[in-house]
């Protein structure tokens, strides 16, 4: 008998190669052993380009509604990207609109398997990269002022009382960018990643630039400061873990000489960056675990990677691909094992258990993607395209659950 679910999942289908392997997926690894409910979102560019955009802020307030979310990766256009797929125009990234509605903190986690070093010989355990989702410059507003001129910031109040102040006056080309973050988001941010950091035991390391920007990230560093001694200290000191705030520069550095095993909470930009190079040095991106944890309980899922592009076109051309699924995966089972623990169905979170296991065996005992066989040691025993992985994964969860 499969295995029963008590709430359908919000399933975010996106573009190009992991849409090719997200049917895949569901088809083989958990379809034949779970009676898989899922409420539909096509995230696709011809979609959201068909519904302006609006088929993405449904499947957000789909998410807002049952609490969880998988999403497979999407084409962010650029005008490349218009003239390719004939776009009525360069819609906003749908991570963006999705993470601006529910908040939250994105935490990125190393998936870590023995034959494959980290790029930094001390690193031995994984740094998740805990990345506020929220303002910053991905909700920003830009002007390309050409003749210069008085460049100013203005906040106008609810009264219409206007504080204004001078960045710069100067007369020749410039650019000038205005970004904001909230008081109620940055707390957020602080509370999810003391939060994250209780749950898994480990560290919390926090760092911005507060010695150079001295209203807007050092906001940051007193709110994280003040949650952290009225709430948090205590249960630090009985979980036997500390929270540690220093400049980006210096974490920077530091980090290269850890062992790892913490949590490193990162402004957006910096999350940004920074989980994208912890990825690389941890192996892969697409050795990476990410979900969206928001302030009101709500669960996204998704692999850290993109669409894979390039992999995309050799599969049109009838090549096959080396594109590995594991972040795919792990946002399956990522979500439905939150499913579970929501819906008290221990049965759906011991499957996710046993898959993701299964996937770091196969790893582990030789066989796996072109992108892991050429870092592994030592060698691969045999190097797979997409499918058979996904299909040698497929028996070896056969054979367990027989
Ligand atoms: P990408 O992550 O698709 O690829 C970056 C590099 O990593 C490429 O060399 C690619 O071959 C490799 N790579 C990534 N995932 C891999 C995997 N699973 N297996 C093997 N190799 C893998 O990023 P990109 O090329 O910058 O962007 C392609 C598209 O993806 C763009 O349209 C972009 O907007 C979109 N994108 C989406 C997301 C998301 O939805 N989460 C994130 C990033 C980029």
């Amino acid at each position: 008998m499969k295995i029963q679910m008590k709430t359908p999942l919000v399933e975010l289908d996106g573009d190009e190669m992991t849409r090719v392997l997200w049917p895949l997926i569901k088809d083989k690894l958990l379809l034949p052993f779970i009676d898989l409910q899922t409420e539909y979102y096509d995230l696709g560019i011809e979609e959201r380009d068909r519904t302006n955009d609006q088929i993405t802020i449904d499947a957000a307030e789909a998410i807002k509604k049952y609490g969880v979310g998988v999403k497979n990766a999407t084409i962010t256009p650029n005008q490349d990207r218009v003239e390719e797929y004939g776009l009525k125009e360069q819609w906003k990234s749908p991570n963006a609109t999705v993470r601006a509605m529910l908040d939250g903190t994105v935490f990125r986690k190393p998936i870590m398997v023995k034959n494959i070093k980290p790029s930094v010989r001390s690193w031995q355990k994984p740094i998740v990269v805990g990345r506020h989702a929220y303002g910053d410059f991905y909700k920003n507003a830009e002007i390309f002022a050409e003749a210069g001129g008085k460049l100013e910031i203005v906040v106008t109040d609810k009264n219409g009382k206007e504080t204004r102040q001078t960045i710069m006056e100067v007369d020749e080309p410039a650019i000038v960018q205005g970004i904001h973050n909230t008081v109620a988001s940055i707390g957020h941010f602080a509370r999810a990643c003391f939060e994250y950091s209780l749950d898994q035991k480990i560290d919390c390391w926090f760092a911005t630039k507060d010695t150079i920007s001295k209203q807007y990230d050092q906001r940051f560093k007193i709110i994280f400061e003040e949650i952290f001694a009225q709430e948090y200290k205590e249960k630090f000191a009985a979980a036997g873990i500390e929270y540690f705030y220093t400049l980006i520069d210096d974490v920077v550095a530091r980090m290269m000489k850890t062992e790892g095993g913490m949590l490193w909470a990162c402004k957006n930009y910096d999350g940004d960056v920074m989980s994208d190079m912890v990825a690389s040095a941890f192996g892969s991106l697409a050795m990476m675990s990410s979900v969206l944890v928001s302030p009101y309980g709500y669960f996204e899922y998704e692999a850290a990677h993109g669409t894979v592009q390039r992999h995309y076109y050799q599969h049109l051309k009838g090549e096959r691909t080396s594109t590995n699924p594991v972040a795919l995966i792990y946002a399956w089972t990522g979500a439905l094992r939150k499913r579970g623990e929501l819906d008290g169905t221990p049965d759906l979170c011991a499957f996710c258990d046993s898959l993701e296991a299964i996937t770091i065996e196969c790893i582990e005992s030789g066989y796996m993607t072109g992108d892991l066989a050429r870092i592994c040691e030592p060698a691969a025993i045999k190097v797979l395209d997409s499918i058979e992985f996904i299909d040698e994964l497929g028996k070896r969860l056969q054979q367990l659950n027989k």
